[in-house]
C-alpha cells in the first residue's frame, strides 16, 4: 500500500514536470521569442531560460525585454532587405547602362558594305573610264547580286537611276556626310528610310558606266566633293 502511494507520487511529479515544460513550449510557439540571434533554436531558448532560472511560466518584464529585442531585430532585418533591394536596383541600373552603351556602340559602329570582294579601283586613280578623269570612289568587285549593306546609320536621301552611276542609293549620315552605293542591280530601300549599320540596302550589279559588276562606294563629307573613302572608313574602325 505504501509502495503504491510512492509510485503515484512519483507519477504526479513526472506529470507536473512535463506540464511545466509543455507550458514553456506553448509560449514559444505563440511568438515568445528568445533573446539573441533570430536563429536561436527552441532548445537554446530553453537553455537560456534554465540559466536565468525562470520559475514562472509567464514573466512580463522579461517578455517585454524580449519583445523589444525582437522589434529591433525585425527593424534591422527590414533595413537589410531595403539595402538588398537598393543594391539589386543599382546592379540592374548598371546592367541597363552597359546595354545602352553597347547598343549605342553598335549603332555607331561602321561596317564594310559587301563581303567577298576585290578592290579594283581606288580613289584618285586616272582612267579614260571616268568622265572627270580621276576615280571618285572605291570599287568593290564581286559577283552580281551580292548583298550591299549600309556602312553607317543614316537616312536614305535617294534611291534611283543616276546616269553613269547606274542604280544609286545615297545615304546621308547625321553629320551630313553622304555615302553613295552605285551600279546596283536592285534596291532594298527607298528615300526617307532610316537605316542602321549592316542593314541590307540593295544588290550589286553592273548598271551605269561599268566594265563589270562591282560596287562603287563614294563618300562625300559635308561641304566638299568626294573624298577618299579609305581614310574615312579607317577613322571608323574598318579597313577595306
Ligand atoms: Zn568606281
Amino acid at each position: 500500500m505504501i509502495g503504491m502511494v510512492a509510485l503515484m507520487a512519483a507519477g504526479v511529479g513526472t506529470f507536473a514536470s512535463a506540464g511545466a515544460n509543455g507550458a514553456d513550449g506553448d509560449l514559444t510557439s505563440l511568438g515568445y521569442e528568445p533573446a539573441g540571434s533570430p536563429r536561436t533554436t527552441g532548445a537554446q531558448a530553453r537553455a537560456v531560460d534554465a540559466e536565468v532560472d525562470v520559475s514562472r511560466d509567464f514573466d512580463r518584464p522579461k517578455l517585454e525585454r524580449r519583445t523589444a529585442v525582437l522589434a529591433t531585430q525585425r527593424a534591422q532585418t527590414l533595413r537589410q532587405v531595403d539595402r538588398d533591394i537598393t543594391a539589386t536596383a543599382q546592379v540592374r541600373e548598371r546592367e541597363e547602362k552597359v546595354r545602352a552603351q553597347q547598343e549605342e556602340k553598335r549603332r555607331k559602329q561602321w561596317v564594310l558594305p559587301v563581303a567577298g570582294y576585290t578592290l579594283t579601283a581606288r580613289f584618285g586613280q586616272q582612267s579614260s573610264m571616268w568622265s572627270s578623269g580621276a576615280h571618285t570612289g572605291l570599287d568593290f568587285a564581286g559577283p552580281s547580286g551580292t548583298e550591299i549593306v549600309s556602312v553607317a546609320a543614316g537616312t536614305v536621301t535617294s534611291a534611283g537611276y543616276e546616269g553613269s552611276y547606274g542604280n544609286r542609293t545615297v545615304i546621308t549620315l547625321p553629320d551630313g556626310t553622304k555615302i553613295s552605293y552605285c551600279h546596283q542591280s536592285s534596291f532594298d530601300v527607298e528615300a526617307g528610310d532610316q537605316v542602321q549599320p549592316g542593314q541590307p540596302i540593295g544588290y550589286t550589279g553592273a548598271t551605269g558606266n561599268v566594265t563589270g559588276p562591282h560596287l562603287h562606294l563614294e563618300v562625300e563629307p559635308p561641304g566638299s566633293g568626294p573624298a577618299d573613302p579609305v581614310p574615312v572608313l579607317r577613322e571608323h574602325g574598318i579597313s577595306p
